[in-house]
Protein backbone atom coordinates (compact mmCIF):
# COMPACT_ATOMS: atom_id res chain seq x y z
CA UNK A 1 0.00 0.00 0.00
CA UNK A 2 2.80 2.33 -0.74
CA UNK A 3 3.02 4.73 -3.37
CA UNK A 4 0.60 6.39 -5.40
CA UNK A 5 -3.02 6.11 -7.09
CA UNK A 6 -0.64 6.02 -10.36
CA UNK A 7 1.44 3.65 -9.23
CA UNK A 8 -1.64 1.35 -8.02
CA UNK A 9 -3.40 2.59 -11.78
CA UNK A 10 -1.04 0.79 -13.57
CA UNK A 11 -0.77 -2.10 -11.63
CA UNK A 12 -4.69 -2.77 -12.12
CA UNK A 13 -4.27 -1.82 -16.40
CA UNK A 14 -1.34 -4.43 -16.43
CA UNK A 15 -3.71 -6.81 -14.44
CA UNK A 16 -6.36 -6.42 -16.49
CA UNK A 17 -6.52 -3.89 -19.49
CA UNK A 18 -9.86 -5.10 -21.15
CA UNK A 19 -11.66 -4.96 -18.89
CA UNK A 20 -14.75 -1.83 -18.44
CA UNK A 21 -12.82 1.19 -16.38
CA UNK A 22 -15.35 4.18 -17.15
CA UNK A 23 -19.13 4.25 -18.00
CA UNK A 24 -21.34 7.34 -18.60
CA UNK A 25 -25.01 6.17 -20.07
CA UNK A 26 -24.26 4.03 -23.14
CA UNK A 27 -20.72 5.10 -23.19
CA UNK A 28 -18.03 2.48 -21.81
CA UNK A 29 -14.04 2.51 -21.96
CA UNK A 30 -11.58 0.14 -20.91
CA UNK A 31 -8.77 0.19 -18.89
CA UNK A 32 -6.47 0.20 -21.56
CA UNK A 33 -8.15 2.63 -23.50
CA UNK A 34 -8.73 5.13 -20.41
CA UNK A 35 -5.14 4.78 -19.36
CA UNK A 36 -4.05 5.88 -23.04
CA UNK A 37 -6.81 8.53 -23.26
CA UNK A 38 -5.39 10.58 -20.11
CA UNK A 39 -1.71 9.64 -21.58
CA UNK A 40 -3.00 12.04 -24.24
CA UNK A 41 -4.62 14.81 -22.21
CA UNK A 42 -1.46 14.75 -20.02
CA UNK A 43 0.55 15.38 -23.04
CA UNK A 44 -1.61 18.30 -24.23
CA UNK A 45 -1.83 19.22 -20.47
CA UNK A 46 2.15 19.33 -20.83
CA UNK A 47 2.30 21.42 -23.93
CA UNK A 48 -0.16 23.79 -22.40
CA UNK A 49 3.06 24.81 -19.88
CA UNK A 50 1.86 22.23 -17.12
CA UNK A 51 4.39 21.32 -15.02
CA UNK A 52 5.23 19.16 -11.47
CA UNK A 53 3.66 20.90 -9.00
CA UNK A 54 1.66 23.29 -11.00
CA UNK A 55 -2.63 23.40 -10.40
CA UNK A 56 -4.69 22.60 -12.49
CA UNK A 57 -8.63 24.24 -11.90
CA UNK A 58 -11.71 21.63 -12.26
CA UNK A 59 -15.16 23.50 -12.39
CA UNK A 60 -16.70 20.57 -13.50
CA UNK A 61 -20.31 18.20 -12.70
CA UNK A 62 -19.74 14.26 -11.97
CA UNK A 63 -18.67 13.94 -15.76
CA UNK A 64 -16.50 10.93 -16.90
CA UNK A 65 -13.77 13.52 -18.49
CA UNK A 66 -12.94 13.77 -14.15
CA UNK A 67 -11.28 10.54 -14.04
CA UNK A 68 -9.58 11.39 -17.35
CA UNK A 69 -8.03 14.70 -15.86
CA UNK A 70 -7.73 13.35 -12.18
CA UNK A 71 -4.98 10.42 -14.02
CA UNK A 72 -3.35 12.90 -16.40
CA UNK A 73 -2.68 15.34 -14.18
CA UNK A 74 -1.38 12.96 -11.29
CA UNK A 75 0.89 11.51 -14.54
CA UNK A 76 2.16 14.87 -14.56
CA UNK A 77 2.96 15.50 -11.15
CA UNK A 78 0.06 18.12 -11.01
CA UNK A 79 -2.29 19.39 -8.63
CA UNK A 80 -5.89 18.98 -9.08
CA UNK A 81 -7.84 21.55 -7.83
CA UNK A 82 -11.50 20.77 -7.12
CA UNK A 83 -13.88 23.46 -7.96
CA UNK A 84 -17.74 23.98 -7.41
CA UNK A 85 -19.72 24.33 -10.80
CA UNK A 86 -21.86 26.59 -9.25
CA UNK A 87 -18.87 29.12 -8.45
CA UNK A 88 -19.05 32.43 -10.06
CA UNK A 89 -18.19 35.53 -9.80
CA UNK A 90 -16.36 36.43 -6.40
CA UNK A 91 -16.61 32.85 -4.83
CA UNK A 92 -14.77 31.73 -7.97
CA UNK A 93 -12.31 34.70 -7.94
CA UNK A 94 -11.42 34.13 -4.33
CA UNK A 95 -10.59 30.79 -5.03
CA UNK A 96 -8.82 31.46 -7.86
CA UNK A 97 -6.65 33.67 -6.46
CA UNK A 98 -5.90 31.14 -3.56
CA UNK A 99 -4.87 28.59 -5.49
CA UNK A 100 -3.67 29.92 -8.56
CA UNK A 101 -4.19 27.70 -10.94
CA UNK A 102 -2.12 27.86 -14.32
CA UNK A 103 -4.97 25.75 -16.05
CA UNK A 104 -9.28 25.54 -15.78
CA UNK A 105 -11.13 22.89 -17.06
CA UNK A 106 -15.25 23.44 -17.42
CA UNK A 107 -17.71 22.90 -19.28
CA UNK A 108 -18.40 23.99 -22.75
CA UNK A 109 -21.10 26.27 -21.75
CA UNK A 110 -19.90 27.87 -18.58
CA UNK A 111 -16.87 28.62 -20.91
CA UNK A 112 -17.57 32.49 -22.26
CA UNK A 113 -18.34 33.03 -18.85
CA UNK A 114 -15.89 31.68 -17.10
CA UNK A 115 -13.38 32.95 -19.59
CA UNK A 116 -14.33 36.48 -18.68
CA UNK A 117 -14.10 35.42 -14.74
CA UNK A 118 -10.49 34.14 -15.12
CA UNK A 119 -8.91 37.48 -17.15
CA UNK A 120 -6.06 38.57 -14.99
CA UNK A 121 -5.60 35.44 -12.69
CA UNK A 122 -2.77 33.28 -13.09
CA UNK A 123 -4.92 31.11 -16.05
CA UNK A 124 -3.70 31.00 -18.73
CA UNK A 125 -5.93 28.96 -20.71
CA UNK A 126 -9.67 26.93 -20.46
CA UNK A 127 -10.11 23.66 -21.76
CA UNK A 128 -13.63 22.78 -22.11
CA UNK A 129 -15.73 19.47 -22.02
CA UNK A 130 -18.58 18.58 -23.61
CA UNK A 131 -20.74 15.71 -21.87
CA UNK A 132 -22.89 15.28 -24.60
CA UNK A 133 -20.23 13.77 -27.15
CA UNK A 134 -17.70 11.84 -24.59
CA UNK A 135 -16.36 9.46 -27.27
CA UNK A 136 -15.90 11.90 -29.88
CA UNK A 137 -12.34 12.71 -30.62
CA UNK A 138 -11.33 15.11 -33.25
CA UNK A 139 -7.62 16.66 -34.54
CA UNK A 140 -5.55 18.40 -32.51
CA UNK A 141 -5.89 22.14 -32.07
CA UNK A 142 -3.07 24.48 -31.25
CA UNK A 143 -3.49 25.76 -27.91
CA UNK A 144 -2.03 29.63 -29.15
CA UNK A 145 -3.24 32.18 -26.74
CA UNK A 146 -1.53 34.83 -24.88
CA UNK A 147 -0.98 34.81 -20.98
CA UNK A 148 -3.41 37.36 -20.47
CA UNK A 149 -6.15 36.17 -22.96
CA UNK A 150 -7.19 32.73 -21.34
CA UNK A 151 -9.09 30.87 -24.69
CA UNK A 152 -10.92 27.75 -24.95
CA UNK A 153 -10.50 24.75 -26.80
CA UNK A 154 -12.15 21.19 -26.24
CA UNK A 155 -9.97 18.74 -23.73
CA UNK A 156 -10.90 15.64 -26.00
CA UNK A 157 -10.14 17.09 -29.35
CA UNK A 158 -6.63 18.45 -27.76
CA UNK A 159 -5.27 15.34 -26.64
CA UNK A 160 -2.66 13.76 -28.73
CA UNK A 161 -0.76 10.82 -28.69
CA UNK A 162 1.61 10.24 -26.32
CA UNK A 163 3.04 9.51 -23.23
CA UNK A 164 4.04 12.36 -20.38
CA UNK A 165 7.81 12.28 -20.48
CA UNK A 166 8.65 13.65 -17.11
CA UNK A 167 9.12 10.96 -14.17
CA UNK A 168 5.59 9.57 -12.05
CA UNK A 169 4.63 11.72 -8.91
CA UNK A 170 6.21 10.42 -5.68
CA UNK A 171 4.00 9.31 -2.46
CA UNK A 172 4.89 12.94 -0.65
CA UNK A 173 3.79 15.26 -3.85
CA UNK A 174 0.23 16.91 -3.61
CA UNK A 175 -2.58 15.29 -5.59
CA UNK A 176 -5.22 17.33 -4.41
CA UNK A 177 -6.37 20.41 -3.19
CA UNK A 178 -9.79 19.83 -1.74
CA UNK A 179 -11.49 23.14 -0.13
CA UNK A 180 -13.48 22.11 3.31
CA UNK A 181 -17.30 22.61 2.99
CA UNK A 182 -17.29 25.96 4.31
CA UNK A 183 -19.76 25.19 7.53
CA UNK A 184 -18.35 26.83 10.00
CA UNK A 185 -16.26 29.57 8.55
CA UNK A 186 -14.18 30.18 4.86
CA UNK A 187 -13.73 27.17 3.53
CA UNK A 188 -9.60 26.10 3.68
CA UNK A 189 -7.71 24.40 1.17
CA UNK A 190 -6.31 21.11 2.20
CA UNK A 191 -3.49 19.55 0.66
CA UNK A 192 -4.04 15.97 -0.10
CA UNK A 193 -0.80 13.75 -0.99
CA UNK A 194 -0.64 10.57 -2.95
CA UNK A 195 0.56 8.94 -0.11
CA UNK A 196 -3.10 10.12 1.44
CA UNK A 197 -4.87 9.32 -1.18
CA UNK A 198 -3.68 6.15 -1.54
CA UNK A 199 -4.14 5.10 2.20
CA UNK A 200 -7.76 5.96 2.19
CA UNK A 201 -8.58 4.83 -1.29
CA UNK A 202 -7.39 1.44 -0.43
CA UNK A 203 -8.21 1.21 3.14
CA UNK A 204 -11.76 2.69 2.83
CA UNK A 205 -12.16 0.18 0.08
CA UNK A 206 -11.19 -3.10 1.94
CA UNK A 207 -13.56 -1.82 4.98
CA UNK A 208 -16.57 -1.11 2.35
CA UNK A 209 -15.82 -4.72 0.24
CA UNK A 210 -15.49 -2.90 -3.16
CA UNK A 211 -14.16 -5.94 -5.21
CA UNK A 212 -12.30 -6.27 -7.96
CA UNK A 213 -15.57 -6.37 -10.68
CA UNK A 214 -17.08 -4.13 -8.25
CA UNK A 215 -19.28 -0.82 -10.28
CA UNK A 216 -18.56 1.91 -8.55
CA UNK A 217 -21.90 4.79 -9.01
CA UNK A 218 -20.11 8.30 -8.35
CA UNK A 219 -22.82 9.83 -6.52
CA UNK A 220 -21.22 12.44 -4.53
CA UNK A 221 -20.22 15.49 -5.73
CA UNK A 222 -16.27 14.68 -7.19
CA UNK A 223 -15.34 18.38 -6.71
CA UNK A 224 -15.85 17.44 -2.60
CA UNK A 225 -13.42 14.88 -1.23
CA UNK A 226 -16.22 12.66 -0.77
CA UNK A 227 -17.19 11.74 -3.95
CA UNK A 228 -13.09 12.37 -5.29
CA UNK A 229 -11.84 9.82 -2.99
CA UNK A 230 -14.34 7.33 -2.01
CA UNK A 231 -16.13 7.32 -5.15
CA UNK A 232 -12.78 7.83 -7.83
CA UNK A 233 -9.89 7.09 -5.85
CA UNK A 234 -11.34 4.12 -4.66
CA UNK A 235 -12.88 3.29 -7.95
CA UNK A 236 -9.32 3.74 -9.95
CA UNK A 237 -6.72 1.56 -7.65
CA UNK A 238 -8.86 -1.54 -7.74
CA UNK A 239 -10.51 -3.60 -11.27
CA UNK A 240 -13.84 -1.71 -10.84
CA UNK A 241 -16.13 0.10 -13.30
CA UNK A 242 -16.76 4.21 -12.26
CA UNK A 243 -20.52 5.11 -13.39
CA UNK A 244 -20.69 8.92 -14.28
CA UNK A 245 -24.29 10.28 -14.39
CA UNK A 246 -23.80 14.56 -14.32
CA UNK A 247 -24.62 16.28 -11.38
CA UNK A 248 -27.12 14.18 -9.45
CA UNK A 249 -30.24 13.58 -9.99
CA UNK A 250 -32.90 10.82 -8.64
CA UNK A 251 -34.58 9.55 -11.46
CA UNK A 252 -31.34 9.53 -13.55
CA UNK A 253 -29.06 7.65 -10.85
CA UNK A 254 -32.34 5.46 -10.46
CA UNK A 255 -31.96 4.41 -13.83
CA UNK A 256 -28.39 4.38 -14.02
CA UNK A 257 -27.62 1.79 -10.86
CA UNK A 258 -30.30 -0.58 -12.94
CA UNK A 259 -28.35 -0.14 -16.26
CA UNK A 260 -24.77 -0.44 -15.44
CA UNK A 261 -25.45 -3.16 -12.00
CA UNK A 262 -23.96 -0.51 -9.83
CA UNK A 263 -22.48 -2.93 -6.57
CA UNK A 264 -20.88 0.32 -4.33
CA UNK A 265 -22.04 3.55 -3.78
CA UNK A 266 -21.45 6.67 -1.23
CA UNK A 267 -23.78 9.61 -1.32
CA UNK A 268 -25.06 12.29 1.25
CA UNK A 269 -28.63 12.10 3.70
CA UNK A 270 -29.24 14.23 0.23
CA UNK A 271 -29.06 11.47 -2.10
CA UNK A 272 -30.76 9.37 0.22
CA UNK A 273 -33.43 11.73 0.69
CA UNK A 274 -33.98 12.92 -2.61
CA UNK A 275 -33.90 8.61 -3.79
CA UNK A 276 -36.56 7.94 -1.65
CA UNK A 277 -38.82 10.93 -2.19
CA UNK A 278 -38.23 9.52 -6.17
CA UNK A 279 -42.37 8.57 -7.22
CA UNK A 280 -40.45 6.20 -9.03
CA UNK A 281 -38.23 4.17 -7.08
CA UNK A 282 -38.98 1.03 -6.29
CA UNK A 283 -37.34 -2.05 -4.11
CA UNK A 284 -35.80 -3.38 -7.67
CA UNK A 285 -33.92 -0.78 -8.49
CA UNK A 286 -31.21 -1.88 -6.07
CA UNK A 287 -31.53 -5.38 -6.82
CA UNK A 288 -27.60 -5.22 -7.44
CA UNK A 289 -26.52 -3.30 -5.04
CA UNK A 290 -24.02 -4.56 -2.60
CA UNK A 291 -23.03 -1.98 -0.15
CA UNK A 292 -24.06 1.61 0.72
CA UNK A 293 -22.63 4.25 2.52
CA UNK A 294 -23.82 7.58 3.55
CA UNK A 295 -20.88 10.23 4.73
CA UNK A 296 -19.66 13.51 5.27
CA UNK A 297 -22.71 14.81 7.32
CA UNK A 298 -24.94 13.50 10.15
CA UNK A 299 -27.79 11.20 8.97
CA UNK A 300 -30.56 10.28 11.23
CA UNK A 301 -31.31 6.95 12.55
CA UNK A 302 -34.66 7.58 11.12
CA UNK A 303 -33.32 7.78 7.39
CA UNK A 304 -31.26 4.61 7.50
CA UNK A 305 -34.67 2.56 9.20
CA UNK A 306 -37.22 4.12 6.72
CA UNK A 307 -34.82 3.63 3.37
CA UNK A 308 -34.24 -0.33 4.65
CA UNK A 309 -37.56 -0.45 5.06
CA UNK A 310 -38.99 0.45 2.03
CA UNK A 311 -35.88 -0.60 -0.28
CA UNK A 312 -34.25 -3.61 1.51
CA UNK A 313 -30.74 -1.51 2.06
CA UNK A 314 -29.15 -0.73 4.91
CA UNK A 315 -26.65 2.62 4.59
CA UNK A 316 -23.53 2.40 6.47
CA UNK A 317 -22.23 5.32 8.33
CA UNK A 318 -18.73 6.62 7.39
CA UNK A 319 -17.57 9.43 8.95
CA UNK A 320 -14.33 11.51 7.60
CA UNK A 321 -13.29 14.88 6.80
CA UNK A 322 -11.50 16.87 3.94
CA UNK A 323 -8.77 16.81 5.80
CA UNK A 324 -8.27 13.65 6.91
CA UNK A 325 -8.59 12.41 3.02
CA UNK A 326 -12.51 11.48 3.61
CA UNK A 327 -13.79 8.49 5.46
CA UNK A 328 -11.51 7.19 8.00
CA UNK A 329 -14.14 5.89 10.63
CA UNK A 330 -16.55 3.66 9.04
CA UNK A 331 -19.44 0.69 9.88
CA UNK A 332 -18.36 -2.84 8.22
CA UNK A 333 -20.59 -4.03 5.63
CA UNK A 334 -22.92 -6.77 7.89
CA UNK A 335 -22.70 -4.75 11.03
CA UNK A 336 -25.32 -2.65 12.16
CA UNK A 337 -24.53 0.81 13.79
CA UNK A 338 -25.17 0.89 17.67
CA UNK A 339 -27.07 3.96 19.23
CA UNK A 340 -24.96 5.59 21.93
CA UNK A 341 -27.82 5.23 25.02
CA UNK A 342 -27.36 8.72 26.53
CA UNK A 343 -26.77 11.08 23.66
CA UNK A 344 -28.77 9.14 21.22
CA UNK A 345 -25.93 9.60 18.55
CA UNK A 346 -25.71 6.70 15.72
CA UNK A 347 -22.12 5.17 16.13
CA UNK A 348 -20.21 6.45 12.94
CA UNK A 349 -17.97 2.76 12.87
CA UNK A 350 -15.32 1.45 14.10
CA UNK A 351 -11.56 3.88 12.73
CA UNK A 352 -9.73 2.20 9.45
CA UNK A 353 -6.82 -0.23 10.55
CA UNK A 354 -4.27 2.61 10.17
CA UNK A 355 -6.17 5.57 10.90
CA UNK A 356 -5.40 6.56 14.88
CA UNK A 357 -8.47 8.01 16.31
CA UNK A 358 -8.72 9.47 20.06
CA UNK A 359 -10.83 11.96 22.57
CA UNK A 360 -9.26 14.31 24.38
CA UNK A 361 -10.25 16.80 27.00
CA UNK A 362 -9.66 20.65 26.88
CA UNK A 363 -6.60 19.96 28.36
CA UNK A 364 -5.66 17.93 24.94
CA UNK A 365 -5.52 14.69 27.37
CA UNK A 366 -7.28 11.74 26.27
CA UNK A 367 -10.63 10.71 27.74
CA UNK A 368 -11.66 7.35 28.52
CA UNK A 369 -13.64 5.14 27.00
CA UNK A 370 -17.41 6.61 27.03
CA UNK A 371 -16.07 9.80 28.20
CA UNK A 372 -16.90 12.77 25.36
CA UNK A 373 -13.88 14.61 23.74
CA UNK A 374 -13.17 16.36 21.02
CA UNK A 375 -12.19 13.56 18.32
CA UNK A 376 -8.53 13.61 16.94
CA UNK A 377 -7.31 11.98 14.15
CA UNK A 378 -3.69 10.77 13.29
CA UNK A 379 -2.36 8.66 10.16
CA UNK A 380 -1.59 8.12 6.84
CA UNK A 381 -4.58 9.82 5.97
CA UNK A 382 -4.40 13.10 7.35
CA UNK A 383 -3.07 15.86 5.29
CA UNK A 384 -0.15 18.27 6.16
CA UNK A 385 -1.26 21.49 5.82
CA UNK A 386 -3.87 23.98 4.58
CA UNK A 387 -2.82 26.03 1.33
CA UNK A 388 -1.24 29.41 2.31
CA UNK A 389 -2.40 28.80 5.75
CA UNK A 390 0.58 28.05 8.35
CA UNK A 391 -1.97 29.62 11.11
CA UNK A 392 -4.89 27.64 10.15
CA UNK A 393 -2.48 24.58 9.93
CA UNK A 394 -0.76 25.67 13.24
CA UNK A 395 -3.95 25.58 15.23
CA UNK A 396 -5.75 22.67 13.70
CA UNK A 397 -2.73 19.62 13.49
CA UNK A 398 0.08 21.14 16.11
CA UNK A 399 1.19 17.43 16.87
CA UNK A 400 0.53 15.83 13.01
CA UNK A 401 -2.99 14.98 15.48
CA UNK A 402 -5.92 16.19 13.58
CA UNK A 403 -8.36 18.36 15.55
CA UNK A 404 -11.57 17.82 13.82
CA UNK A 405 -13.40 20.36 15.41
CA UNK A 406 -16.17 17.21 16.47
CA UNK A 407 -16.77 15.94 20.03
CA UNK A 408 -17.12 12.27 20.20
CA UNK A 409 -16.82 9.21 22.47
CA UNK A 410 -15.63 5.96 22.08
CA UNK A 411 -17.18 2.35 23.62
CA UNK A 412 -15.25 -0.32 25.43
CA UNK A 413 -15.73 -1.95 22.06
CA UNK A 414 -14.18 0.81 20.09
CA UNK A 415 -17.24 2.00 18.03
CA UNK A 416 -17.34 6.03 17.74
CA UNK A 417 -20.15 8.12 18.36
CA UNK A 418 -19.88 11.72 17.10
CA UNK A 419 -21.83 13.76 19.28
CA UNK A 420 -21.92 16.96 17.34
CA UNK A 421 -19.66 19.90 16.67
CA UNK A 422 -17.83 21.48 19.58
CA UNK A 423 -19.14 24.77 18.38
CA UNK A 424 -22.79 24.27 17.96
CA UNK A 425 -23.19 23.03 21.34
CA UNK A 426 -26.09 25.01 22.91
CA UNK A 427 -26.25 25.96 26.84
CA UNK A 428 -29.45 26.26 28.21
CA UNK A 429 -29.19 27.52 31.55
CA UNK A 430 -25.73 25.61 32.12
CA UNK A 431 -27.13 22.57 30.75
CA UNK A 432 -25.44 21.40 27.63
CA UNK A 433 -27.92 20.45 24.37
CA UNK A 434 -26.55 19.12 21.25
CA UNK A 435 -28.38 20.12 18.56
CA UNK A 436 -27.95 16.90 16.41
CA UNK A 437 -29.89 15.13 19.56
CA UNK A 438 -32.95 17.48 19.26
CA UNK A 439 -32.81 17.16 15.16
CA UNK A 440 -32.95 13.48 15.36
CA UNK A 441 -35.65 13.34 17.71
CA UNK A 442 -37.84 15.69 14.91
CA UNK A 443 -36.90 13.12 12.45
CA UNK A 444 -39.09 10.70 13.83
CA UNK A 445 -41.70 12.47 12.73
CA UNK A 446 -43.14 11.27 9.72
CA UNK A 447 -44.01 14.81 8.10
CA UNK A 448 -40.50 16.01 8.68
CA UNK A 449 -38.16 16.15 5.58
CA UNK A 450 -34.88 18.00 6.96
CA UNK A 451 -34.55 19.66 10.67
CA UNK A 452 -31.79 22.29 11.86
CA UNK A 453 -31.74 22.88 15.26
CA UNK A 454 -29.69 26.31 17.05
CA UNK A 455 -29.25 28.31 20.41
CA UNK A 456 -30.39 31.58 20.19
CA UNK A 457 -29.76 34.11 22.73
CA UNK A 458 -32.27 34.03 25.61
CA UNK A 459 -32.29 36.75 28.92
CA UNK A 460 -33.45 34.29 30.87
CA UNK A 461 -31.75 30.97 30.29
CA UNK A 462 -28.72 32.24 28.09
CA UNK A 463 -30.01 30.19 25.16
CA UNK A 464 -32.82 28.88 24.22
CA UNK A 465 -33.77 25.86 21.78
CA UNK A 466 -34.81 26.23 18.57
CA UNK A 467 -35.55 24.25 15.50
CA UNK A 468 -36.26 24.75 11.71
CA UNK A 469 -37.76 22.40 9.85
CA UNK A 470 -38.84 21.87 6.20
CA UNK A 471 -41.73 19.13 5.01
CA UNK A 472 -42.33 16.13 2.99
CA UNK A 473 -44.22 17.05 0.04
CA UNK A 474 -47.78 16.67 0.82
CA UNK A 475 -47.14 16.76 4.71
CA UNK A 476 -48.54 18.94 6.91
CA UNK A 477 -47.57 19.55 10.61
CA UNK A 478 -47.56 23.10 12.59
CA UNK A 479 -44.87 24.03 15.00
CA UNK A 480 -46.90 23.94 17.93
CA UNK A 481 -47.53 20.05 16.99
CA UNK A 482 -43.74 19.69 16.13
CA UNK A 483 -43.17 21.22 19.87
CA UNK A 484 -45.47 18.67 21.38
CA UNK A 485 -43.88 15.98 19.80
CA UNK A 486 -40.28 16.65 20.85
CA UNK A 487 -41.97 17.87 24.51
CA UNK A 488 -42.94 13.89 25.04
CA UNK A 489 -39.15 12.66 23.57
CA UNK A 490 -37.11 14.91 25.27
CA UNK A 491 -35.74 16.37 28.81
CA UNK A 492 -37.15 19.70 29.71
CA UNK A 493 -34.11 21.75 28.75
CA UNK A 494 -33.33 20.19 24.77
CA UNK A 495 -37.00 21.06 24.21
CA UNK A 496 -36.96 23.26 21.55
CA UNK A 497 -39.09 26.45 22.53
CA UNK A 498 -40.21 26.80 18.77
CA UNK A 499 -40.46 25.54 15.63
CA UNK A 500 -40.21 27.18 12.56
CA UNK A 501 -41.54 25.38 9.40
CA UNK A 502 -39.94 26.61 6.53
CA UNK A 503 -39.78 25.80 2.57
CA UNK A 504 -35.89 25.02 2.41
CA UNK A 505 -32.82 25.11 4.63
CA UNK A 506 -29.68 26.75 3.51
CA UNK A 507 -27.04 24.36 2.62
CA UNK A 508 -23.68 24.74 2.20
CA UNK A 509 -22.90 24.23 -1.57
CA UNK A 510 -21.82 20.02 -0.60
CA UNK A 511 -25.71 19.50 0.82
CA UNK A 512 -24.64 20.31 4.22
CA UNK A 513 -27.50 22.23 6.51
CA UNK A 514 -25.77 25.42 7.65
CA UNK A 515 -26.98 25.80 11.34
CA UNK A 516 -24.81 29.10 11.41
CA UNK A 517 -26.74 30.45 8.91
CA UNK A 518 -30.21 30.00 10.95
CA UNK A 519 -28.62 31.54 14.18
CA UNK A 520 -29.21 35.27 12.18
CA UNK A 521 -31.38 34.56 9.45
CA UNK A 522 -35.12 34.97 8.39
CA UNK A 523 -36.20 32.36 6.51
CA UNK A 524 -39.60 32.21 4.03
CA UNK A 525 -41.86 29.94 6.00
CA UNK A 526 -44.38 27.84 4.63
CA UNK A 527 -48.04 28.54 3.97
P1 LIG B 1 -15.59 23.73 7.31
O1 LIG B 1 -14.46 22.91 7.86
O2 LIG B 1 -15.17 24.55 6.15
O3 LIG B 1 -16.35 24.49 8.33
P2 LIG B 1 -16.92 21.17 7.03
O4 LIG B 1 -16.26 20.80 8.33
O5 LIG B 1 -18.38 20.86 6.91
O6 LIG B 1 -16.69 22.70 6.70
P3 LIG B 1 -15.93 18.95 5.50
O7 LIG B 1 -14.50 18.64 5.58
O8 LIG B 1 -16.63 18.75 4.21
O9 LIG B 1 -16.13 20.46 5.86
O10 LIG B 1 -16.76 18.10 6.55
C1 LIG B 1 -16.21 17.46 7.69
C2 LIG B 1 -17.21 17.48 8.82
O11 LIG B 1 -18.44 16.82 8.43
C3 LIG B 1 -16.78 16.74 10.05
O12 LIG B 1 -15.91 17.53 10.85
C4 LIG B 1 -18.11 16.42 10.74
O13 LIG B 1 -18.57 17.52 11.50
C5 LIG B 1 -19.05 16.22 9.56
N1 LIG B 1 -19.26 14.77 9.29
C6 LIG B 1 -18.59 14.00 8.41
N2 LIG B 1 -19.06 12.74 8.40
C7 LIG B 1 -20.06 12.70 9.30
C8 LIG B 1 -20.96 11.67 9.76
N3 LIG B 1 -20.93 10.44 9.28
N4 LIG B 1 -21.86 12.00 10.72
C9 LIG B 1 -21.90 13.26 11.22
N5 LIG B 1 -21.11 14.26 10.82
C10 LIG B 1 -20.19 13.99 9.88
MG1 LIG C 1 -14.33 21.26 9.01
Amino acid sequence: TNGTVIDAWRRRVDAHPDAAALAWFDAVLTAREVDDLSDGIAVALADRGVQRGDRVALHLQNVPHYALLFLAIWKLGAVAVLVNPMYRGRELRVLLEDAEPVLLVCADHDADALLAECRDTTVRGVLTVNARDFQTRGDERVFTAPASEPRDDDLLTVAVSGRPSGPDPAPEDVALLAYTSGTTGPPKGAMVSHANLLATATDFGDRARVRDGAVVFAAAPLFHITGAVLNAAVALVRDTTLVFAGRFDAGVTLDALVEHRVTYTIGSITVFNALSAHPAATRSHFDSLETLYSGGAPIPPATIGAFEERFGHYIHNAYGMTETTAGVIAVSPGERAPVDPDSGSLSVGKPLPRAEVRTVNDAGVPTPPGVPGELEVAGPQVVSGYWNNPEATASAMPDGHMRTGDVALIDPDGWVYLVDRLKDQINVSGYKVWPREVEDVLYEHPAVFEAAVVGRPDDYQGESVVAYVSLRADAAATGDELVDFARSRLAAYKRPRTVHVVTDLPKTLTGKIRRAALADRVLPTRT
